[in-house]
């Protein structure tokens, strides 16, 4: 029989549910399938630096594929619906008997796989699908009235519970088949997708590397997690994000390995606040499956769509391009625009300016970031904008704004991170980093640098008024 993997955000081998299962049976042959949707990438504002990242995995994998005798054939048409009609013809073509593939999550994901399974249900191909991306399934966590959690605390201590009382478990990359290796097949082609060169060093492409940082950061980093993940200077988060956002890693994986070099990581220490953060990871794609509706951008707390957002081109562009005139908003914002990432703690603080600052609609920012971000994902993207803009589960109450400066004093309180990214401030000496245009007007300097687009006070004052508008009319 031939069985067929459908691979879409699972680019790894190793602790593949599908891969695994459908190389279960020995005598089967075993076919895999990639299908590039490049028009339903710009709906989705897919960033030019992930296509990269996804198009140089997918060259690694259908080598590592081809050793143990998988041919990784490979396929472009324009969108997700033109993608259901490729794959019933393929099945024909190579006389498929089962397909396996894994879960997403998203909504238009889960119309194609729906239009998918009942296709090929007339043509006679067995489907299954798996729970791949994630610790625990969608749904398999939820409050003593089976429901889903609202809020992150009690989630994650229930989740953290499930755990301990029993582990998912990792598959082994499948063995050779027999006859492996295969040829690779026709080279994967360049995407009908702009693409934008990422910085290799950082994100260097392939299971490989992303498993050797993953036990760099288990063995070296971990350990000081709690103290370092918040200062943007400090090289103290895993950077694994981008592999776990179109699955050249899973969470499995991070867990056992985090679990191998401190066992106690389930109960306490720096690594359990990082195993911490997965689990945010887990909220958010479970909330999305809870209420749809997350995927179709609409605000979770109702009345915040009363909220009268500002129309701002220019604001909005100052913002994008790190010209804000706050020092800390505009270094962030040029660390995402070369590298396509951003520390989290700038992703809040950056997020926080746009809604709160500008009053500048929330969505503008979660367009944004999705189109720059080599780790672009949309749970956890719409997760972190909704939660700075007040407006999702468990967010910030909208009284509670950010001050960019003070949070900049707090997080880079020597300026080291923004004078890496805004070389016009190299001379600033430390204790004026935070407010250059105070000190340069005081000593008679010049700066190449603009002054801020808005004053925070006032700023702030407006926003709570919008806010507080909202709520009462609603
Ligand atoms: P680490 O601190 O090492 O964390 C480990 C892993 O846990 C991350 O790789 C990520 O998979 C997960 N994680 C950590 N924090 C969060 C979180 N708050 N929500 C969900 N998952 C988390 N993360 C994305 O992966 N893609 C996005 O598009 C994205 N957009 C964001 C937008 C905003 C406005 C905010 C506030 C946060 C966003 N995050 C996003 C979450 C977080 O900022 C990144 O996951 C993190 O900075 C990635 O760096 P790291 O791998 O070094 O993280």
């Amino acid at each position: 029989s031939t069985h067929l993997v459908w691979l879409r955000n699972d680019l790894r081998i190793n602790d593949n549910s599908a891969l695994a299962a459908a190389c279960r049976d020995n005598q089967a042959e075993v076919l895999a399938l990639f299908i590039a949707t490049p028009g339903q990438w710009q709906q989705h504002s897919m960033a030019p630096k992930q296509a990269a990242f996804i198009h140089q995995n997918l060259c690694l994998l259908q080598q590592s594929l081809a050793e143990r005798g998988i041919k990784l054939h490979f396929h472009q048409c324009d969108d997700f619906a033109a993608s259901v009609d490729y794959l019933a013809t393929f099945c024909q073509e190579y006389k498929v008997d089962a397909l396996f593939y894994n879960y997403q999550y998203e909504i238009n994901e889960r119309q194609r796989d729906a239009a998918v399974e009942k296709q090929l249900d007339q043509q006679g191909v067995v489907c299954q699908g798996f729970d791949d991306s994630l610790l625990l399934p969608p749904g398999s966590v939820q409050t003593g009235s089976n429901s889903m959690f609202k809020v992150f605390t009690p989630f994650s201590k229930a989740f953290i519970r499930r755990l301990q009382q029993g582990l998912p478990e990792c598959h082994h990359a499948p063995k050779a088949r027999a006859g492996a290796p295969v040829a690779a097949g026709k080279k994967i082609a360049a995407f009908d997708y702009p693409v934008e060169e990422f910085d290799e060093t950082w994100f260097p492409a392939g299971e490989e590397a992303a498993l050797k940082q993953l036990r760099q950061f288990a063995q070296q980093r971990v350990e000081k997690y709690d103290q370092q993940r918040d200062i943007p200077a400090i090289d103290g988060t895993s950077r694994l994000s981008p592999y776990l956002a179109i699955g050249v890693l899973s969470p499995r994986q991070c867990l056992h390995r985090i679990l191998k070099e401190h066992p106690q990581a389930l109960n306490n220490g720096s690594a359990l606040v990082w195993l911490n953060e997965l689990v945010w990871r887990e909220f958010y794609r479970h909330l999305m499956v809870a209420f749809p509706a997350l995927c179709k951008h609409q605000p979770f707390v109702d009345w915040t769509r009363n909220v009268s957002w500002q129309q701002n081109e220019q604001h909005l562009t100052a913002w994008q391009q790190g010209k804000t005139g706050y020092p800390i908003v505009d270094a962030a914002m040029r660390q995402l625009n070369t590298l396509g990432w951003m520390h989290n703690r700038l992703r809040m603080i950056t997020a926080s300016f746009l809604v709160k600052d500008l009053l500048i609609d929330w969505r503008e920012g979660e367009r944004y970031f999705m189109q720059q971000l080599i780790d672009g994902d949309l749970a956890a993207n719409n997760g972190g904008w909704q939660w700075a803009a007040s407006t999702g589960t468990d967010a910030a109450p909208y009284f509670r704004i950010f001050n960019p400066t003070t949070q900049g004093e707090r997080f880079d309180k020597q300026g080291e991170f923004i004078r890496r990214w805004l070389p016009e401030l190299q001379d600033v000496p430390d204790s004026a980093i935070h407010q250059p245009h105070a000190w340069a007007e005081k000593n008679n300097k010049k700066l190449d640098y603009p002054a801020p687009i808005v004053e925070h006070k006032a700023a702030r004052k407006k926003t709570l008024d919008a806010f507080e508008r909202a709520r009462s009319a609603a």
